[in-house]
């Protein structure tokens, strides 16, 4: 069929590399937790930028700041600095409750900070021999693209043909706090993970099993990091998901949300005794921390500062979970998550969680398969009950 749709389809197959496998929809424009695409046709964005929406579409406090800030300036580089750049990073300093941030773009980035400041402590505070610091990471991790990054991945779409591969990492069963235990040796500098694994299928560890993290990171003097990029920011009812594990990382590695679904941003936070190790010329971006991003990123901690997102999240995630629990034998086997935040495991008898997430479209609905018959539910912490309980209605209806 000639519609825009399919013309708008057909073009980007054509011009892009197929490095996505993308739902058959083409947005044109949209608001809060909807989408329009450009046939005209609505939807509810359940997947919200895979939660760098967390505020919805164009939240108007976000879209003022960065139009007031697109009229004054909007890169400076770190040569000097701009006047949104404190305000930015004190006040996420503040909200992490840490000494120092260092701002970057993407997630990817961010993650690469950690490391790179991680094996530094290692060697100039920890006192690990030049070269040796190993880093402890989880099975089924998601940390992003890059080719350090993917060397300590387990998913070999992610992982396989980009090598060679970057040393330094022991990968160990994510939840399992006697194989991490075993995982440690004198060079070790970090335990780097996810609060809750987001591509994995939003997977919760067992109960406790951070309080060791922490405990076991304290006996071995290295350092916990806890990669908060999907699951931070509201997301699942707290701040940070490692609240709910009342445990506090040395580090927080943040992105997505942080930019406001407008601009990439991403950051680290951590006490100066960690961010302290950096020195001028050793680490650095181009548009790390530059004026827009700053001008959003304010406006983003601004609004977390009020805990009205935390609230909401935590309160429509009861009714979310409520709804999805209910189709627990109906064709879902099992639901995972916190907050607005799901994982939603489907009967692989019924269909490919790619196929419920096709079906789901059809319906209005976006959402994202994650592995197998595994979808996503993670719509913008402003959507409403109503919104909520047609979405988990639509799901019911394709089962
Ligand atoms: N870390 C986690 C936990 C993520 O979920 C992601 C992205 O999905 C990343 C890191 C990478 O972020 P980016 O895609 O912005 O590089």
């Amino acid at each position: 069929v000639d519609t825009r749709t399919a013309i708008a389809l057909a073009d980007a197959e054509r011009w892009t590399a197929h490095n996505y496998h993308p739902l058959p929809v083409v947005v044109a424009e949209a608001e809060g937790a909807w989408v329009t695409d450009v046939d005209g046709r609505r939807y509810l964005d359940f997947l919200a930028g895979y939660s760098a929406l967390n505020f919805g579409h164009r939240h108007p406090g976000l879209i003022a700041a960065a139009h007031a800030q697109l009229d004054r300036v909007t890169l400076t580089s770190r040569a000097f600095v701009h006047d949104k750049f404190a305000d930015f990073c004190h006040g996420l300093a503040e909200l992490c409750g840490k000494d120092l941030v260092l701002p970057m773009n993407t997630g990817a980035e961010a993650v690469e900070t950690a490391i790179k400041v991680v094996r530094k402590w290692g060697y100039q505070v920890k006192g690990v021999p030049d070269g040796q610091a190993e880093i402890i990471v989880a099975a089924g991790n998601f940390h992003g693209r890059t080719t350090t990054i993917i060397s300590f991945s387990t998913d070999p779409d992610a992982k396989a043909d980009f090598g060679p591969y970057t040393p330094g990492f022991t990968i160990v069963p994510y939840g399992d706090l006697a194989a991490l235990a075993d995982a440690f040796t004198p060079n070790t500098v970090a335990v780097l993970m996810e609060p809750i694994q987001g591509e994995a299928g939003v997977l919760v560890p067992p109960e406790g099993y951070f309080g060791g993290v922490r405990e076991l990171c304290d006996a071995h003097h290295a350092l916990f990091v806890a990669d908060e990029i999907q699951s931070g920011l509201g997301r699942t009812g707290r701040t940070f998901a490692i609240e709910h594990e009342e445990v506090v990382p040395d580090m927080y590695v943040l992105g997505k949300a942080l930019g406001g679904g407008i601009v990439p941003v991403s950051a680290v936070a951590a006490n100066s005794d960690v961010l302290g190790v950096l020195k001028p010329g050793e680490h650095g971006s181009t548009f790390g921390g530059n004026p827009l991003a700053c001008a959003v990123g304010a406006e983003v901690v601004r609004l977390l500062a009020t805990g009205e997102f935390q609230k909401r999240s935590e309160e429509l995630g009861d009714r979310l979970h409520a709804g999805l629990n209910a189709l627990i034998g109906k064709g879902v086997l099992a639901v995972r998550g916190r907050g607005l935040w799901a994982g939603v495991d489907i009967d692989p008898a019924l269909m490919t969680g790619r196929q419920a997430c096709e079906r789901l479209a059809e319906r209005g609905v976006l959402a994202k398969d994650t592995h197998g018959s595994t979808i996503r539910l993670a719509p913008p912490l402003v959507v409403t009950a109503e919104e909520l309980d047609h979405a988990v209605a639509q799901l019911a209806a394709i089962l």
